[in-house]
């Protein structure tokens, strides 16, 4: 699934080249998550001012609102200036006049959704909920901290849910919890301001790195380019049952917790 590094290495890799582009045409394939919620033609004619990011939503600005997508489960985006006759699983795309931005999504749980702006009743339930951006300014730790002592449920699943920090998803939670040697079970209320401000530290370090990696290619990830993540191959504990502790040479242990499996090492990430 794509998490918050991929969604922006997917932006970095188109924005500059759609920027100032016009759209020429919108085809549409089999339903996506949500309804585009306009007419397709509607579109046509629009400018497309830029793409940014929330949470793992790319906000494509139009002259008129904006364009939200989401990649779902399973969801790639292609920008190139031309691209072969539309596949059975490429569900929306746009033709401009600086190319073709294509959806390609085998299980649609992605989608793209048309919003008059950001207060636009479906931005806002879309938006709204999210916690701060990690690799913004407003990740600060000692608020951080504060959030965390609200919470009873494990730090792993209190990450995970995005409301107080958006985009740590569950490759980006095991990391960084190994990095500040925090069990993953660990209640988030009982985490002190010194361990708060590692994790927070780790957070910014684990998502900066995956960014700068091109971010994990787990089973289909590839950037608006085609180009694939490395961020996988630098992991310390995701995906490494079994296997020996990249610090301390134990082996690293596998549970579930909410239906996901949660990495890490019982002797360097203590309770
Ligand atoms: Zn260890």
């Amino acid at each position: 699934m794509p998490e918050l590094p991929e969604v922006e290495v997917t932006r970095r890799s188109f924005a500059d080249r759609i920027a100032g582009a016009r759209i020429l045409g919108v085809s549409l394939g089999k339903p996506l998550r949500w309804p585009l919620g306009i007419e397709p033609a509607s579109l046509v004619g629009q400018g497309v001012l830029g793409v940014r990011r929330r949470g793992k939503y790319l906000l494509l600005e139009l002259d008129c609102g904006l364009l939200l997508i989401h990649l779902g489960m399973s969801g790639s985006l292609l920008f190139a200036p031309v691209l072969p006759p539309r596949g059975t699983h490429d569900h929306f795309e746009l033709v401009t006049t600086q190319g073709v931005l294509r959806l390609h999504d085998p299980r649609r749980f992605g989608a793209v959704v048309h919003a008059s702006g950001l207060d636009d009743p479906v931005a806002a339930k879309l938006l709204g909920k999210l916690g701060v951006e990690p690799l913004e300014a407003g990740f600060d730790p000692t608020a951080f901290h504060r959030a965390l002592r609200q919470r009873r449920a494990p730090i792993k699943q209190v990450l995970l849910a995005g409301d107080i920090v958006v985009g740590v998803g569950n490759i980006y939670a095991s990391e960084a919890l190994f990095l500040a040697g925090i069990r993953p079970t660990t209640r988030a209320d009982r985490i002190g301001l010194p361990r708060a401000t590692r994790l927070h530290a780790a957070i910014v370090d684990v998502l900066g790195r995956a960014v700068a990696l091109g971010g994990s290619t787990l089973r289909d990830f590839s950037s608006a380019q085609g180009q694939q993540g490395y961020f996988q191959m630098e992991a310390m504990v995701y995906g490494r049952e079994g296997q020996p502790c990249r610090l301390c040479g134990g082996a690293v242990k596998a549970i579930r917790q909410g239906q996901r499996s949660t990495f890490f090492c019982p002797h360097c990430q203590r309770p």
